[in-house]
């Protein structure tokens, strides 16, 4: 498949008054038409700030990089131009779609208003349209919904109906963070099955940010690791899951929980997600893992590939690191 979009060198930092947050330091990754590709890691490692980039959603624009679109640098879009991607191409949907529904509104109104803003049809046409849309997305009885306000539905009819918003503009990507996190599982599984509907049905890229490994399992075709800024390993589903490369990515898969089965504790990673204002040029990982060699702490490992393109950012895997 074609790409849809690169991330070329995205660095967005933030000055706060601690120093300098590199949120996201000099990431690269590729989302193809289609493709649903999950950006995975604990909170705090860059995952959203590196969609919110790409939406141009945040106040202080990225320090370097591209963030290409078909080809074209979103970064240097006018403000214009930028809100018409926002509304035709790409759509995001978020962890609470109870912050993202306006209150006082009923559901019809926040999915008619799009559509019409977007759409350029008269009001009759876009209730029509509303009120498949509603229909789409699973929900009975789309009529009584459309007259109904958020707080009258539950959270997962609520993550539904922001689907169908999202889905009102036709994307090419489809941005979703955490999207099911507040959700409880069975919820989670159906709105996780809808989304994979969406994807079949009209070929939506799907950017899917999670720390969850069991949705990465069920959702992606290509997962990127993220950890303190910066990506640490990258490839296809199953290349991943089979043969995991990355201290970090390798704990994270051990922190997993089976399905079906019992378990005594979960295994956590030992140690925290370091400091964001106080990163050296070396392994960010360095101080939770146990294979740590001098070089890690020296010198910041490369992200290398493979014959198989399955991408690492780690010493391990280098000739240099293993030269004591
Ligand atoms: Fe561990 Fe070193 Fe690899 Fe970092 S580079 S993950 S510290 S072995
Ligand atoms: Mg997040």
């Amino acid at each position: 498949a074609k790409d849809l979009v690169e991330f070329r060198n995205l660095k967005t930092h933030f000055q706060t008054s601690a120093g300098t947050v590199k949120a996201v330091d000099d990431v690269s990754f590729k989302i193809r038409e289609g493709e649903t590709l999950c950006v995975v890691g604990e909170s705090g490692c860059g995952k959203s700030v590196t969609a919110m980039s790409l939406m141009r959603l945040i106040d202080v624009p990225p320090v370097g990089g591209e963030i290409l679109f078909e080809g074209k640098d979103l970064l240097k879009m006018s403000k214009r131009d930028m809100s018409l991607i926002r509304g035709n191409d790409i759509a995001m949907i978020f962890q609470e779609p109870m912050t993202s529904l306006n209150p006082v509104l009923t559901i019809g109104e926040q999915i008619v208003e799009p559509i019409m803003l977007h759409q350029l049809v008269n009001r009759k046409e876009a209730k029509q349209r509303a009120i498949e849309l509603i229909n789409l997305v699973g929900i009975p009885r789309a009529e009584k919904i459309f007259d109904s306000y958020p707080h009258e539905l539950s959270g997962g009819m609520r993550q539904r109906i922001m689907i169908a918003i999202a889905l009102s503009c036709n994307p090419k990507l489809l941005i979703a963070d955490e999207p099911t996190t507040a959700l409880d599982v069975t919820i989670q599984a159906q709105i996780l099955d809808l989304m994979r509907d969406i994807k079949e049905k009209f070929n939506t890229a799907i950017m899917l940010i999670t720390h969850d490994l069991g949705v990465v399992a069920e959702m992606a075709d290509y997962v990127v690791v993220m950890y303190a800024g910066k990506v640490i390993e990258e490839a296809p589903v199953i290349e991943l899951f089979q043969r995991p490369k990355h201290p970090y990515t390798k704990g994270l898969l051990k922190a997993k929980p089976v399905i079906n089965q019992k378990q005594e504790r979960l295994y956590s990673i030992p140690g925290q997600v370091p400091n964001p204002v106080d990163l050296g040029d070396n392994c960010h990982f360095h101080d939770r893992c146990e294979f740590c060699m001098q070089i890690c702490k020296e010198k910041e490992p490369p992200l290398g590939t493979d014959p198989n393109g399955h991408k690492v950012a780690c010493w391990l895997y280098e000739e240099e690191g293993k030269v004591e």
